[in-house]
């Protein structure tokens, strides 16, 4: 049935959702006593009503055990990562040995890049997306020099050609071929945060390989959000947070995947750590390290039980509700607010949908441009109950006036936002421009 832009339209759809439920399994602000339009779900994702009590279980039995909590109980907390890995490799598409969770997300970039960028003097370029977030240009920029090298020399960024505002796949391509024979690493973003694209990954890993390089992606604003398929798509690793799309809270434990055919090599040169030893001899506590098999063989150290708790607790939710269901929920849901928005802003008007229009290049975010008024735009909006996220961008495309143009995004998730959502946004969009 095509979009229809009414509420009773809107209501149908949430009456028909199959997973319309698992918006009640989730807080939500309030704005005047009603719950906010949320659709920042892509920066941190709403509490699982469920964390607190996973919290207050893993104190209960701090309190009842103390040190003997490692390892008594049905969730003992030296084995506590083990019980994140079913539903941490559904998320992202690999087998449970192929990831873990541990430390925080620019963390583990350092950790892999510890292994799967060790330049030489034929090969020491990183290949990356232009505009990729902050956090991943310095993580990168720092290895380059702290392996003797200048960004200038060993960073190649693709950008979007001139006119357009996002990376065509042939271009990332022929930039790897182009640069192949010098390439250490081809390092890029699986969602960008700005605009949303989600970049052909299996394709990427297939070019890179081609040149002899390695792919390792950041999938901060995928998992949870695209479907991946780490292992069949041969990625040679990818991390990603907990506290976006997969809602496990602020500063919430990261991820980390690394390709089976890596996990098993136990010469692969990594930083280590007690908890990536061997675990049936770690508490020997002898001399030469021995590695895990799989990515449980980069963790240094024991848990975080209290955020792993919560991180759990949303991934069962994840695991319950089914990445494939989800996915198609939020093609759907991210569809109408397209549509609603071309409704709204007709041909030529202020607002412009920098993210792809294609539903398999992108996932539930959409990013708008305000050429004007944006700032303004986005303030109405928040007064209104609706919580989104502003990016300021003057230079955008040289037409914005400075201080008012500005990137809005948006991003409706599957499994707490409804279509109902969408709509109201929609109706609150169209007051403001009419
Ligand atoms: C959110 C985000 C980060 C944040 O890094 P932390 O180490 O979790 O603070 C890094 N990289 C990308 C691509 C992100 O989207």
């Amino acid at each position: 049935m095509p979009y229809q832009p009414t509420l009773a339209y809107a209501r149908e759809q949430d009456r028909r959702d199959p997973l319309r439920s698992y918006r009640d399994q989730f807080y939500f602000p309030q704005h005047r006593g009603k719950d906010v339009l949320y659709f920042c779900g892509n920066s941190l994702g709403l509490q699982p009503k469920s964390a607190q009590a996973a919290i207050l279980h893993e104190l209960e039995h701090w309190k009842a055990y103390g040190v003997e909590g490692h390892f008594r109980g049905e969730m003992p907390w030296m084995d506590y990562h083990k019980f994140l890995m079913p539903q941490t490799a559904h998320v992202v598409g690999a087998r449970e040995e192929e990831v873990i969770v541990m430390n925080t997300l620019t963390t583990n970039l350092h950790l892999m890049m510890a292994t799967f960028y060790r330049p030489d003097a034929s090969r020491y370029k990183i290949i990356m997306e232009a505009g990729a977030f902050p956090s991943d240009q310095y993580a990168v920029e720092s290895q380059v020099r702290w392996h003797g090298y200048q960004p200038e020399q060993a960073i190649v960024e693709v950008e979007p050609r001139k006119g357009e505002e996002y990376l065509r796949t042939e271009d990332i391509i022929a930039t790897i071929e182009q640069h192949g024979r010098e390439t250490a690493l081809v390092m890029f973003g699986g969602v960008n945060y700005f605009t949303g694209q989600f970049f052909d990954l299996k394709a990427i890993a297939e070019a890179a390989h081609k040149a002899g390089a390695y792919a390792g992606f950041d999938l901060a604003h995928a998992a949870g959000n695209v479907l991946l398929q780490l292992h069949d798509w041969n990625a040679d690793f990818a991390v990603w947070c907990s506290y976006k799309y997969l809602n496990s809270g602020p500063g919430g434990p990261s991820g980390a995947f690394v390709h089976e055919r890596h996990g098993k090599n136990a010469e692969l040169p990594r930083f280590a750590g007690w908890w990536g030893h061997d675990d049936s001899e770690r508490f020997l506590m002898r001399k030469g390290f021995k590695p895990m098999k799989g990515a449980a063989g980069w963790q240094l150290s024991n848990a975080q039980i209290f955020s792993f708790a919560v991180h759990k607790a949303s991934l069962d939710i994840f695991h319950q509700a089914g990445m494939a269901a989800l996915r198609a929920k939020s093609e759907k849901l991210t569809g109408y607010l397209e549509f609603l928005l071309r409704e709204v802003n007709v041909e030529g008007g202020p607002l412009h949908v920098i993210t792809p229009d294609d539903p398999e290049a992108r996932g539930c975010q959409l990013s708008i441009y305000a050429r004007r008024n944006g700032k303004h735009l986005y303030n109405y909006l928040e007064e209104n109950g609706v919580i989104s996220d502003w990016r300021e961008d003057n230079l955008h495309d040289g037409t914005g006036e400075l201080g008012e143009a500005g990137v809005i995004r948006l991003a409706p998730v599957p499994l707490y936002n409804s279509f109902q959502d969408v709509f109201e946004f929609a109706r609150l969009l169209k007051e403001y421009e009419n």
